[in-house]
C-alpha cells in the first residue's frame, strides 16, 4: 500500500487553484497535505486533516471520492486523477494513534450533544477541542449513528469506531448510551441540569414507506432494518431489493455475502442513484438490476409491479394496467430514510420542515434557542463527510453564542 500511495503522491500537481479541494465539501487542504507528506511529516499532515475534519480517516474510507476530491482532480480529465483518499487513509489511519490530544483551557460550560453519528461525533469533538465539556447521549448501546448501523463491515471496519470511541473518552467527553432524549428526558431537561446549550445531530433513520400493500408482511423488511442486524433477518434464495441508491447497494451486496443466491433490484425509470463505483461493486458481488418497473403491492411470494412507459427523453409517463408477480423469498424496500419526529413533539419551539427535517437559521440554530443542529435531521439523508461539515459549523456558532449569552 505504501508504495502506491507513495506514487499517487508523486503523480499531485500541486495546483495553485485546486480544484480537488473545491470539490472536496470539507474543502481539505490536499496539496498541502501532500506536500507535508512527500516531505515525510506525516503528524504534521495528520494534524492539518484531523483539524479540518475529525472523521478524516473514516471519509478517507467512504466518501464518494469518484464526484468529489478525484472526481475534480485536473489530471481526471485526460487520464487518471491522483485517489488522495489513499493518502488520507494512511496518514489519518496513523494520527488517530499518534496524535497528541489537545489540552485546551476549560471553558466552565457544559454542552449536550443528541446523537453519536458522524455529525454528533464531529460536534463533540470541535466543542470538546475548545475546553467545553461534553455529554453524548445516544439511543444506540453504541456510537457511530449510521456508520455503524447501516454502513456494512467490508465497507468501513467497525474497529475504526473503536477507536474513536477510545478517543471521544480520552477527551474527557461523557457517552450516554442506550438514552434517547425525547421520551424520559427532555432537551428542556438538559437546560435545567445546565447545559449551556444543545446540538441534535439525529439524523434521518426512519425508513420511507412506499405506502402500498404487503408493506407489513413477514417476508417485507426495510433496508436499514435489514442493515442493522442482517444475521437476524433470514431472506431466503432470492430477493427482491425496490430502490437503486447506495442504501440499496449496501443491501444486495450484504444479502449476497449473508447466503442469498439471486438479488435483484428494481428501479421505476432507467437511472440508477448510487455513485457508480457502488454499482460496479455491486454488479461484481452479482446483482442483478430490472429497469422501468413500478411496484403496485407486495405479496408473501414476492413483489408486483406495473411496467413504465417512458417518452424518448426516459422520463416516465404512465404505467400500464397490467401486473406482474416477480417471485421472491424476501423483499427490501430501500427508498431513503427521513428523522424521526420524537423530539419535535417534546420540545416547545422546535420546528421542523413539512419533510421533516429541523429548521434552522444561518448559524445552525434551531427554531428554540440555544439549541443547535446538522446532519441529515436538517439536510435530509446525504453523507458523511457534509454531516461533519455541518456539525462542525454549527460547534463553532454554538460556542458563539455560549460567549454572547453568558
Ligand atoms: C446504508 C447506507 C449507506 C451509506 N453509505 C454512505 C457512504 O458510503 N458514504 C457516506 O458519506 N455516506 C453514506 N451514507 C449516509 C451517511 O451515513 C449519513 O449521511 C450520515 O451518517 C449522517 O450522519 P448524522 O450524524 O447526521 O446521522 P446518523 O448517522 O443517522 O446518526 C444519528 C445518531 O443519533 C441517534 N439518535 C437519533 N435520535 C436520537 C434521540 N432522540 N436521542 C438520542 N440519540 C438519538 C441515532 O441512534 C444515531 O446514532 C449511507 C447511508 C445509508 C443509510
Ligand atoms: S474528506 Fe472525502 S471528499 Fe474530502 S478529500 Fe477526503 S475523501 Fe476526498
Amino acid at each position: 500500500m505504501e508504495l502506491h500511495i507513495v506514487s499517487e503522491a508523486n503523480r499531485c500537481l500541486n495546483c495553485k487553484k485546486p480544484m480537488c479541494q473545491q470539490g472536496c465539501p470539507i474543502h481539505t487542504s490536499i496539496p498541502q497535505v501532500i506536500q507535508l507528506f512527500k516531505q515525510n511529516k506525516h503528524t504534521e499532515a495528520g494534524q492539518i486533516l484531523f483539524e479540518n475534519n475529525p472523521l478524516s480517516a473514516i471519509c478517507a474510507l467512504i466518501c464518494n471520492h469518484e464526484q468529489q476530491c478525484a472526481g475534480h482532480c485536473v489530471l481526471g480529465k485526460k487520464s487518471t486523477p491522483v485517489h488522495f483518499s489513499s493518502i488520507e487513509n494512511y496518514i489519518s489511519e496513523m494520527y488517530l494513534d499518534r496524535m497528541t490530544l489537545p489540552k485546551p483551557e476549560l471553558k466552565g460550560k457544559k454542552v449536550a450533544v443528541i446523537g453519536a453519528g458522524p455529525a454528533g461525533i464531529a460536534a463533540a469533538i470541535t466543542l470538546a477541542s475548545q475546553g467545553y465539556g461534553v455529554t453524548i447521549f445516544e439511543w444506540h448501546s453504541q456510537i457511530g449513528g449510521i456508520m455503524r448501523y447501516g454502513i456494512p463491515e467490508f465497507r468501513l471496519p467497525k474497529s475504526l469506531l473503536a477507536r474513536y470511541q477510545k478517543l471521544l473518552e480520552a477527551m474527557g467527553i461523557q457517552i450516554r448510551l442506550n438514552t434517547t432524549i425525547g421520551t424520559v428526558l427532555l432537551i428542556d431537561n438538559l437546560f435545567r441540569d445546565g447545559y449551556a446549550s444543545v446540538f441534535i445531530g439525529t439524523g434521518a433513520e426512519k425508513p420511507r414507506c412506499l405506502g402500498i400493500q404487503g408493506e407489513s408482511l413477514g417476508n417485507v423488511h426495510f433496508g436499514l432494518n435489514y442493515l442493522a442486524n442482517p444475521a437476524a433477518h433470514p431472506l431466503g434464495n432470492t430477493v427482491a431489493v425496490i430502490g437503486m441508491g447506495n442504501a440499496a447497494m449496501d443491501v444486495a451486496r450484504t444479502a449476497l455475502r449473508n447466503g442469498s443466491r439471486r438479488v435483484i433490484l428494481f428501479s421505476r425509470d432507467n437511472t440508477i442513484a448510487a455513485s457508480s463505483n457502488e454499482v460496479d461493486y455491486a454488479r461484481l458481488d452479482g446483482a442483478e438490476f430490472v429497469f422501468g418497473k413500478q411496484i403496485h403491492h407486495i405479496t408473501e411470494k414476492g413483489p408486483v409491479f406495473q411496467n413504465a412507459i417512458m417518452d424518448e427523453s426516459g422520463t416516465v409517463t404512465g404505467y400500464e394496467d397490467a401486473l406482474e408477480l416477480v417471485e421472491a423469498d424476501s423483499t427490501i424496500i430501500s427508498i431513503s430514510q427521513v428523522p424521526r419526529t420524537k423530539l419535535v413533539r417534546t420540545t416547545d419551539g422546535l420546528q421542523s420542515t413539512e419533510g421533516g427535517v429541523l429548521i434552522v437559521d444561518e448559524n445552525y440554530m434551531t427554531t428554540r434557542p440555544g439549541v443547535f443542529a446538522a446532519g441529515d435531521v436538517v439536510t435530509g439523508a446525504k453523507t458523511v463527510v457534509h454531516a461533519v461539515e455541518g456539525a462542525k459549523n454549527a460547534a463553532f456558532a454554538m460556542m458563539r453564542y455560549m460567549e454572547q449569552n453568558g
